[in-house]
This record gives structure tokens, C-alpha cells and sequence, in this order.
């Protein structure tokens, strides 16, 4: 292990995805093995998560595709998974799905004919809506083809103010995105278009 803590400068390149292979393998190396910069990095991701947020807000467009990475604390989240690291259980490729980065999209309620947001083809993605109404029972979303076809029903997360899905990558096609409200018998709140090309 990399007995030298990366700056704080280096953990926002690197949150930003702007590090070069070689030099994010030998901060994740680190990363691994080193629990408080892994808590430093989560800040970092939050801050600049807030900051992105922030600038989106005072943004008049419809929805906006962010290029910025995910925070990568799911990498983290089972923490025997970096145990099994350590031990070599399992190889660790973070540099193999890179292409496979999710997409973060704005979803805006549709108030007239907007073509809504629109994604790329096989790409995953992380749909942020605002919260409709306060409610203690929570949301859940479903993404619906053209066909009228559930392609996905899951929770919503509810992350700094927004409500949060994350989704696989979805095939061309239109598709609309309902939001509902967990009462006694669920409730749609929202819908959003969503166009994958
Ligand atoms: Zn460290």
C-alpha cells in the first residue's frame, strides 16, 4: 500500500474523472487499503455533487446531461468486498466499464409538448427529479416503454433534496418515467418523458 495520502487536490481530479489510468489505479490502490482518505473522497464527491446541483438550479434548460462521474462509495459500500480485494479473492478491473459510466439526467415534469430529457442508448443512468410533495412514505418510480411495457419499477432514493433512480442503460425508444407516491395504494405524482437515442 501507498503509504502517502493523496491532497485534496488530487482526490477532486480524481472525483471529477479527470486522472489520468494510471494515476486513479494507484490512488485506488490506495483507496482501498486506507480508510480515511476513502471518507475524504466521499466528501469530496459531495461537495461537488452540491456545487453541480447548485448550477443546475440557477440553469433554465429542460434537462442537461452531466458527464461527471458517479461517486464511487457503492465501490466501497460492502467493505468485505475490498477485504476480498486485499486477499485477491476476486480480480478488480475499476477501469473496465469506464465507457459503461452512468449518465445523470435532470428529469423536468412535462408542462406542455417538450421533447423531455434524452439519454444515449445502453448507457446507464441516474434520473434526479424533484420531490413532488413532503411525504414520510416515500416514492417509487417506474420507467415505462412505448408499449405501455414496465421496463423498471424500483424506489427512489431521496439524496441531497432530490429524488433519485438509477437504471441499466435502455434501448432507443421513448419512454416515460412515472413517479408515485407510496400511500395505502400507490399514486402518481409525476410523469416525465424520456427520450433514449
Ligand atoms: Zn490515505
Amino acid at each position: 500500500m501507498t503509504t502517502i495520502h493523496p491532497n485534496d487536490e488530487l482526490l477532486e481530479t480524481y472525483a471529477l474523472g479527470r486522472l489520468s489510468e494510471a494515476e486513479a489505479a494507484g490512488l485506488e490502490e490506495h483507496l482501498i487499503a486506507c480508510g480515511a482518505c476513502r471518507d475524504r473522497l466521499v466528501e469530496t464527491e459531495d461537495f461537488i455533487a452540491a456545487f453541480r446541483q447548485g448550477a443546475l438550479e440557477t440553469a433554465p434548460a429542460a434537462a442537461k446531461v452531466l458527464p461527471f462521474r458517479l461517486p464511487r462509495r457503492t465501490i466501497w459500500a460492502p467493505m468485505a468486498v475490498a477485504a476480498a480485494l486485499l486477499l485477491g479473492i476476486f480480480a478488480y478491473q475499476p477501469h473496465g466499464n469506464r465507457e459503461g459510466e452512468p449518465a445523470v439526467l435532470v428529469l423536468q415534469p412535462l408542462r406542455g409538448p417538450e421533447a423531455g430529457a434524452a439519454a444515449e442508448a445502453g448507457r446507464p443512468l441516474v434520473l434526479l427529479m424533484d420531490v413532488p410533495s413532503e411525504t414520510a412514505a416515500g416514492y417509487d418510480a417506474e420507467i415505462v416503454d412505448s408499449d405501455g411495457g414496465t421496463v423498471l419499477r424500483r424506489a427512489a432514493r431521496l439524496r441531497d433534496g432530490r429524488l433519485v433512480i438509477d437504471s441499466e442503460g435502455l434501448s432507443r425508444g421513448d419512454y416515460w418515467v412515472r413517479l408515485y407516491e407510496r400511500r395505502p395504494v400507490p399514486e402518481q405524482m409525476e410523469e416525465y418523458r424520456l427520450q433514449v437515442r
